[in-house]
């Protein structure tokens, strides 16, 4: 028996999936982002299902997530978003991983790795355009594009670059960015080399932005029920795939001006009953939901008292006369009538649904269902 255990619907995940490629036209495609575990809900499974569900390229963070992948059998192009370095090179191309090349310098130990190999080897370059993160400079560009390396041993066979503000209210920002790009797209097809693969738009470009379609989209957060586009904008209807479940330990009452958790920071203002509950900031459960955050039982919200511990939580349960242990909990979900989205507790604590769901942490195993 898991009393704290997390439930991802792949069902939910398919329509999340058919919403995206919705707005797509039939030649652009989905290179499905599944870093950080797939946001949490677990990347092998993720990936392996959406595969079956037609996708044919998927993106990580990490040369380590790429491998796992690879390693679980995973035989579709994977894409390595983040930064490369000399060490990694060896492990790369062992795995048959794609590289994006953000900085020149990789070049000549990639070409030179790369001559080991019998078929010319396939890397995406990034360019910056104004995230100001990771990608080559519109000022070093052209120097690279000359680089023979880049015909032979290496082959271009994608650009992308990243879209700073696709979910901000105003549109300015990103119509310079997709200016910029198209710029660089121009550099390129000026020196004759063929690009298989462009890609740009992420969720919230996908919905807003069809002018950065490109021949491949980079859905994440949508793929996982969840956006975050201005109210403004007309919004897909997704399904969030993930829900957070624990189960009632222990009921306890405790007296008028009794105290819960560390630093005594909820007072009991009457008698009141507590569930404590196995599932805490260990878990990925942030601790700024002490004295703040809500769960679901018995299809009724039970507030949290008290501090976050690391492997606990209490909540006030009063008004809740007939819970018993062994009940269900719902941190993350439907549960009757009621839900709780990872956006609302994202709003609780500051942040933004990605920042809850991939911290939900290794020690809450993911349980896959269908419905
Ligand atoms: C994470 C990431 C994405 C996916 O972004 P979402 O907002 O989750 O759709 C796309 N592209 C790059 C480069 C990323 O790092």
């Amino acid at each position: 028996m898991v009393p704290t255990y997390a439930t991802v619907n792949l069902t939910a995940l398919a329509h999340n999936l058919s919403c995206i490629t919705g707005y797509l036209s039939p030649s652009c495609k989905v290179l499905a982002v599944v870093k950080a575990n797939a946001y949490g809900h677990g990347a092998v499974t993720i990936a392996h299902t959406l595969a079956k569900q037609g996708v044919e390229r998927f993106a990580v963070a990490s040369l380590d997530e790429g491998i796992e992948l690879r390693q679980a059998g995973l035989t579709a192009p994977i894409l390595i978003l983040g930064a490369l370095f000399e060490e990694q090179i060896v492990d790369l191309m062992a795995h048959r991983l794609t590289p994006v090349v953000s900085d020149g310098r990789i070049l000549p130990a990639l070409a030179k790795a790369v001559r080991a190999h019998p078929a010319p080897y396939q890397i995406h370059l990034k360019v910056d355009t104004g995230m100001g993160r990771l990608g080559l400079s519109m000022d070093e560009l052209p120097a690279i594009l000359d680089a023979q390396i880049l015909r032979s041993p290496l082959q271009i066979e994608g650009v992308m670059t990243h879209l700073a503000d696709a979910d901000g209210e105003d549109s300015a920002f990103t119509e310079r960015q997709l200016g910029a790009f198209h710029a660089m797209l121009e550099q390129v097809r000026l020196r004759g080399l063929t690009l298989p693969l462009v890609h740009v738009a992420n969720s919230a470009a996908i919905v807003r932005f069809p002018e950065a379609h490109f021949s491949l989209v980079r859905p994440g957060i949508m793929l996982y029920g969840y956006h975050t586009l201005p109210a403004s904008v007309r919004a897909p209807a997704l399904k969030p795939v993930l829900s957070l479940r624990t189960t009632i330990a222990q009921l306890r009452t405790i007296p008028q001006g009794g105290t819960v958790s560390y630093n005594k920071t909820f007072v009991a203002e009457r008698p009141t009953r507590i569930a404590v509950l196995p599932i805490g900031y260990a878990d990925g459960y942030s601790r700024q939901l002490s004295n703040r955050g809500f769960v679901l039982i018995q299809g009724t919200r039970a507030p949290i008292i008290g501090l976050v511990c690391m492997d606990m939580i209490m909540v006030d349960v009063t008004d809740l006369p007939s819970v018993q242990i062994g009940e269900t909990v719902t941190l993350i979900g439907q549960q009757g009538t009621e839900s709780i989205g990872a956006d609302e507790v994202a709003g609780l604590i500051g942040t933004i649904p990605y920042e809850v769901l991939c911290g939900i942490g290794s020690r809450v195993p993911r349980f896959y269902e269908s419905t």
